[in-house]
């Protein structure tokens, strides 16, 4: 029987932000396996601020498997941190969501490449021609010269494992680049991005390159990075209406301060005012307004109030799960009939 190669990935306890975990497992199997075909597996919680030493031993619960195309037989296994009693460890931000499967999740992931602590593209010791060219921008003095390939090999690499990826483009500023991941079902989308950014994490080592996914990296006129979060619901899709928008709304704005806390840390860098941003203490919403919270796309307006709307605050280093999971329990505070 071939040997399959499975990398368990996992996110650790560090706070505000997890990092990804992976080790590899090798198992015997006839063909590529399912999800139900993997053991759980265990690991050294003590390690990874998870659990201490004298009682160090964390539950890897696989959730997701996808197809690894840089490794022979390989996988990526998306998993849960559990407790030793089958209950979801305090870190495991996953096993907050209210699952809702008719709830659809695309998430737009900026984030820069950065070598020796210098976005790709940036002169040692200076700077490089202010924005204006770098988004969706083509040729060398644009894009410089390892980007795009690296970009490239990333987009491979995930539709290879099956990552619903909808596009990539160059951001605005130099060294900073988007991609696109929608699900059906907010966990489906969120396993999607947590695991594209460790396909790019992984991918960048070979490149002395790091993803760099603080959402203020530059001072200066640099345009920060976001996590822009387009969602939808059942309702929202098919029903919607203006009454039962303005209420979602009143509750979006009611609940401002814990959006903001689960959409990513040091935010307040990001959420100024300026460059497509509103101020991180204030919440609108406006029609294909790039200065609101919320942005209503003109389709959404135009179409009886329903599709989709798009969270603009969540940053680039937020947690995808923790973003959906918010969205979602404000939404299941707002009654639809
Ligand atoms: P922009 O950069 O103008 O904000 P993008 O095209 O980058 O727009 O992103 C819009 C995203 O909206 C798409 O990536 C897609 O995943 C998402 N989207 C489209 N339709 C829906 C829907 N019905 N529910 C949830 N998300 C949606
Ligand atoms: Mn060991
Ligand atoms: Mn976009
Ligand atoms: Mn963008
Ligand atoms: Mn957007």
């Amino acid at each position: 029987m071939p040997k399959f190669k499975l990398e368990y990935i996992w996110l650790d306890g560090y706070a505000p932000v997890p990092n990804l975990r992976g080790k590899t497992q090798i198992k015997e199997y006839e063909k590529f396996p399912t999800l139900e075909e993997l053991p759980d597996w265990g690991f050294d919680g003590s390690s990874t601020q998870q659990a201490d030493g004298s009682d160090s031993d964390c539950v890897l619960k696989p959730v997701a498997i996808y197809p690894d195309s840089t490794r022979n037989n390989g996988a990526i296994v998306m998993c849960e941190v559990m407790l030793p009693d089958g209950t979801p460890h305090p870190s495991n931000s996953r096993a907050t969501i209210l699952d809702d499967e008719n709830a659809w999740f695309g998430f737009e992931q900026e984030y820069f490449l950065v070598e020796d602590g210098l976005p790709l593209g940036f002169p040692k010791g200076g700077y490089p021609n202010p924005q204006g060219e770098y988004y969706c921008g083509v040729g060398f003095k644009n894009v410089g010269d390892v980007a795009r390939q690296i970009v490239e090999e990333h987009l491979e690499i995930c539709l290879d494992a099956g990552i619903n990826h909808e596009g990539i483009n160059a951001e605005v500023a130099k060294g900073q680049w988007e991609f696109q991941i929608f699900g059906k079902g907010s966990k489906r989308a969120a396993d999607q991005i947590w695991v594209a950014r460790y396909i790019l994490n992984r991918l960048c080592e070979s490149y002395g390159v790091d993803v760099e996914y603080h959402c203020k990296p530059l001072t200066g006129d640099w345009n920060g990075s976001g996590m822009h979060a387009n969602f939808s619901t059942e309702y929202l899709r098919e029903t919607g209406g203006k009454e039962y928008f303005d209420k979602l709304m009143a509750a979006f704005e009611k609940n401002c301060d814990e959006h903001i806390a689960a959409y990513g840390p040091d935010n307040h860098m990001r959420l100024t005012g300026l460059h497509e941003t509103q101020s991180i203490d204030q919440f609108s919403w406006g029609i294909a307004d790039r200065g609101a919270s919320i942005r209503v796309p003109h389709s959404f307006a135009k179409n009886d109030w329903k599709g989709y709307l798009e969270d603009r605050r969540p940053n680039s280093q937020g947690d995808p799960y923790a973003i959906a999971s918010r969205i979602l329990k404000t939404i299941a505070e707002v009654p639809t009939s």
